[in-house]
């Protein structure tokens, strides 16, 4: 492979060829940043999804339980939330082509060739300068900064720039028939994030959940972004799927949580059999305008080291604006005794730490670190394959069954194998083509375990197992199948 760019180009054309991303209505010719999941997508994505519901809510040390909130929200929450105000990115129009550009990504991108070139100091020092200007919100600034640096737009070539200006991100539709489309009172968003969702319901949950603080509520559902650079493939789409977190706690304990859920969100990445040396956190230089910390749990991906999840300190903003806004009372009686008064700690609005992970980012990452190439090619014989390598856990098939041959009772056994496993795992039944080729179509699917069915196992009842990764095959009895995939696949 020449470069991550022949590889992340070589993974998007192998999601599409095995089914498991299209774009979306490619009939049509596809929706710009708009993608949908296939037979393999679905099956891997679902995986990704219950693996972090379980971890987060289940199996978590912390009392956390989960929600699924409607997309639509009254509109006054996006009001509240500041995200009609504020959810904003700095945007710059190129004048000879008319392509617009967020101002972070144009000004990353270029960066970007500075230390292809080798120029690693001077574009360690624009990164700093952007941050800076970025933080201060000085548009004049960033302006300043994409001209002296003589930046180009990748279509005209030129530096012909607009002013910065700002543009909303969320998108927007009308509720019911009657209603002309500039009624701002009839306006409706489709959530930008799925955290307002759980911030509105803290309430509902504390009580009728009877729980008391710390505790945690935690959501997997659809957000919408009208990004206004959506490119490179699942990272960054219009339509896409969060899973967050939101963690109740006492105000005056972020930092020691916020540093608890940093190290806690990366470890579940690391207990996916993810190598550490894939991840980095990057802390935020500007803060949102919720946050009082705030980092990001970054994955070198083929396109470079880029977000994958986000810790947050969110104070008591949320609840506090909505509290504002609502005029509902969005407090807890806490009655521990504070060591400090001896008295209980009372009624406060509690505070949040917020952990958010896109899951088609997770999938991305997912498919980049377990697409290979290999040589396998001997002296006499030229050979390659691409295996996906996933963890048996995520991976969309587990166990493929295979009759050597399509007569002598062979595909009968095979039959009575699925018949036991299906309740258990996800089975594949393939009996057409050489063996060699079923289990290189089984590799490119990311399937860990092929079962051969041949002659000798109508003699003593046993099969192989053919390990995906290894290659490797080991004869086990039939009555032992089952127990050994469900062991490997937990
Ligand atoms: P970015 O800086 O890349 O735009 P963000 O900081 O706006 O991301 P958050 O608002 O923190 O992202 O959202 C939490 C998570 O949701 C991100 O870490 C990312 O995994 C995911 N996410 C955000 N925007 C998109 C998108 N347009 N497409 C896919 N996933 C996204």
């Amino acid at each position: 492979m020449a470069n991550d760019t022949n590889k992340f180009q070589a993974i998007i054309s192998h999601c599409k060829e095995y089914g498991f991303i299209f774009p979306s209505s490619e009939i049509y010719d596809g929706l710009q940043a708009v993608y949908d999941y296939g037979q393999m997508g679905a099956e891997l994505k679902k995986n990704i999804k219950d693996y972090w519901w379980k971890s987060m809510t289940q199996l978590s040390d912390e009392n956390i339980v989960g929600i699924d909130a409607a997309i639509f929200m009254h509109p006054t929450t996006w009001k509240a939330s500041g995200h009609v105000d504020n959810f904003n990115d700095p945007m710059i129009d190129n004048k000879d082509s008319n392509k617009r550009y967020r101002v972070d990504h144009l000004i990353e991108g270029f960066a970007d060739t500075l230390a292809t070139d080798g120029k690693e100091k001077e574009s360690n020092e624009l990164i700093t300068s952007m941050e800076a200007l970025i933080a201060k919100d000085d548009f004049a600034g960033l302006k300043k900064l994409i001209e002296e640096n003589k930046i180009k737009c990748a279509v005209s070539g030129t530096c012909n720039w607009t002013d910065i200006r700002q543009f909303n991100l969320m998108f927007s539709t009308e509720f019911g028939s009657t209603v002309s489309a500039d009624d701002e009172d009839n306006k409706v968003y489709l959530r930008p994030e799925t955290a307002q969702g759980i911030f509105v319901n803290f309430l509902n949950v504390q009580k009728t959940g009877r729980m008391k603080i710390p505790f945690g509520i935690a959501q997997i559902g659809k957000a919408f972004r009208n990004e206004i650079v959506a490119r490179q493939f699942i990272f960054r789409m219009r339509e896409f799927e969060q899973m967050e977190m939101q963690f109740f706690i006492r105000p005056g304990t972020q930092k020691e949580w916020y540093e608890k859920w940093k190290a806690t969100r990366l470890e579940w990445h690391k207990s996916l059999g993810m190598p550490s040396q894939k991840y980095r956190y990057h802390d935020h230089v500007k803060l949102a305008h919720y946050a009082d910390a705030a980092c990001d749990i970054e994955f070198e991906f083929p396109i470079g080291f880029k977000e994958l999840e986000g810790i947050h300190s969110r104070t008591d903003f949320d609840l506090k604006q909505h509290q504002e806004y609502s005029k509902k009372k969005m407090q807890y009686f806490d009655n521990d005794v504070d060591p400090a008064t001896g008295k209980p700690f009372g009624n406060y609005i509690p505070y949040v730490i917020e952990t958010s992970i896109g899951l088609d980012r997770m999938f991305l990452a997912v498919i980049s670190q377990a697409y290979t190439e290999e040589d396998l090619s001997t002296e006499d014989k030229k050979d390659d394959r691409v295996v996906l390598k996933f963890p048996a856990k995520l991976a969309p098939i587990k166990m493929a069954v295979l009759p050597l041959t399509k007569k002598d009772g062979l595909p009968e056994i095979a039959e009575k194998i699925i018949a036991e496993c299906k309740p258990h795992f996800r089975c594949f039944y393939e009996e057409k083509d050489s063996i060699g080729k079923r289990y290189r179509r089984m590799d490119a699917l990311g399937t860990p375990f092929c079962v051969t069915v041949d002659h000798q196992s109508k003699e003593d009842n046993t099969v192989t197992i053919r390990f995906r990764d290894s290659m490797e095959q080991e004869r086990v009895p039939l009555n032992r199948l089952k127990e050994i995939i469900l062991e490997a696949i937990v």
